[in-house]
């Protein structure tokens, strides 16, 4: 493959100049990292307001009551990323005290922040509601009676959303499927769990209880899974209202909306998710006699995951005859686990030479002391040499958020493109930013 035939995968303003080279945003990306070095990663602004808009739009335009988009930042949780999506009016869904001073730091309005988490802490709970936050989502039992205690010392009451496990597997990476009844996340419907949650809090003075939410898990390629889990879904809280007398005025599906990681993957398009979950809700609730809730979606990894993409220089290169030829960089693992905890499989190109034809099968390796450090495996790329630039799409979620200080290596500098110009984001970690926990 050439480099320009990976381009659908690459951002929106992604294209080859004529000398060769990748532009994003109008920005040459080899003179990028010429200028800042690798490591490098590059977010894509257009890219990432085009897809927030596109959700909007998409769920807006199906949905006949009031729909939130919010983008659940352990995708990638940075200030200035947060701030350009709270500009653009999305909330938040954060997973832990750390991620809430992200959001803080960035000025979003606490009310448009939903926290989760299978296990928050009472700390956590506490920081969550001295901030205002919007809803916090109960995961388990335990969390109930910590979220009592908490607002009864604090004299105040909550609203709160109940994460229910409806059953239902996504067909994803075992790894991330959290919608099913053996899973650490949710309540489950089927056990009567989510039941008793529902009770307890019903009768609580301080948790006031507005809907229901489930995540399935990510990334989800089928529409299926949605429509089924909301069908469950919507006959317990059709059955919890008859019972109970409770109330759904809140419902989420959650995330798990899905990108292209390669060429020749296929991702539903946003519209094709809008309306597979509005549909099965409008006609749910339809069908049961439950007023329409407010709709909020929870998309992380597609907001980000397109517009980014990870630059790294080869060195060496250690070619085993008639076994592989190893080209390694100057990350990998550190920066991106994907590929070694979920088989994640990505594209690869020169950026200094999007247009040459591919020469030699490889393995793009990385730097770190693991075996499983490897980025891409046989990726079909130009004849490669040590300086060579390897540009990787398709980076922007779960990369860096997920990132270490693995081998004590610094983590790489972020730079937002947009119109020919290029914003630091994140600066480049230093060994003296390792160092600052140690006591010496
Ligand atoms: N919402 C919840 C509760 C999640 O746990 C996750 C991911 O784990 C998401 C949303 C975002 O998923 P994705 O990034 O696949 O859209």
């Amino acid at each position: 493959m050439r480099g320009i035939d990976a381009l659908p995968v690459f951002p929106v303003t992604a294209h080859a100049l004529p000398q060769g080279h990748l532009e994003v945003g109008g920005v040459d990306l080899v003179d990028l990292a010429r200028d800042h070095g690798t490591p490098l990663y590059v977010f894509d602004e257009e890219t990432i307001l085009s897809v927030a808009r596109d959700y909007q739009r998409a769920f807006e335009t199906r949905y006949p009551a009031d729909v939130r988009v919010v983008y659940a930042c352990k995708a990638f949780a940075n200030v200035s990323l947060v701030r350009l999506l709270s500009e653009e009016g999305l909330g938040f869904d954060v997973v832990s005290g750390g991620e809430m001073a992200v959001i803080e730091a960035a000025d979003a309005p606490p009310g448009g922040v939903y926290f989760h988490g299978n296990n928050k802490s009472a700390q956590e709970l506490e920081q969550a509601v001295a901030a205002g936050i919007g809803r916090i989502v109960i995961d388990s039992a335990h969390e109930i009676d910590l979220l009592e205690d908490v607002l009864e010392r604090m004299d105040r009451r909550q609203e709160v959303l109940f994460r229910v496990s409806p059953g239902v597997d996504p067909h994803t990476h075992s790894h991330t499927t959290t919608g099913v009844l053996d899973s650490k996340f949710g309540l489950p419907i089927q056990t009567g769990q989510a039941e008793e949650a529902i009770v307890r809090v019903l009768t609580s003075r301080r948790l006031i209880p507005v809907g229901l939410h489930f995540h399935l898990g990510s990334p989800i390629f089928e529409l299926e899974p949605y429509a089924q889990a909301i069908n469950v879904t919507l006959d317990f809280a059709a059955l919890m209202k008859a019972r109970h007398g409770f109330e759904m005025r809140e419902f989420s599906p959650g995330g798990g909306f899905a990108v292209r990681y390669l060429v020749s993957d296929e991702a539903p398009a946003t519209d094709a998710y809008a309306q597979a979950i509005c549909s099965a809700l409008v006609e749910g609730c339809a069908s049961r006699g439950l007023d329409l809730p407010m709709l909020s979606v929870e998309p992380g990894r597609v907001i980000v995951g397109r517009a980014g993409v990870a630059l790294y220089t080869v060195g060496a290169i250690k070619e085993i005859p008639d076994v592989r030829i190893f080209v390694a960089v100057d990350g990998g693992m550190g920066d991106n686990i994907r590929p070694a905890i979920y088989d994640s499989h990505y594209e690869a190109a020169l950026a200094s030479r999007m247009a040459d034809a591919a020469a030699t099968t490889v393995t793009i390796a990385g730097k770190y002391c693991e075996s499983g450090d490897i980025l891409v495996r046989d990726c079909a790329l130009p004849a490669t040499e040590p300086g060579d630039l390897v540009a990787i799409p398709v980076s922007g979620a779960y990369c860096l958020a997920m990132s270490s200080n693995y081998n004590a290596s610094p983590r790489p500098e972020v730079l937002l493109v947009k119109d020919g110009q290029a914003r630091l984001i994140r600066r480049r970690e230093t060994y003296q930013d390792l160092l600052a926990p140690d006591m010496v």
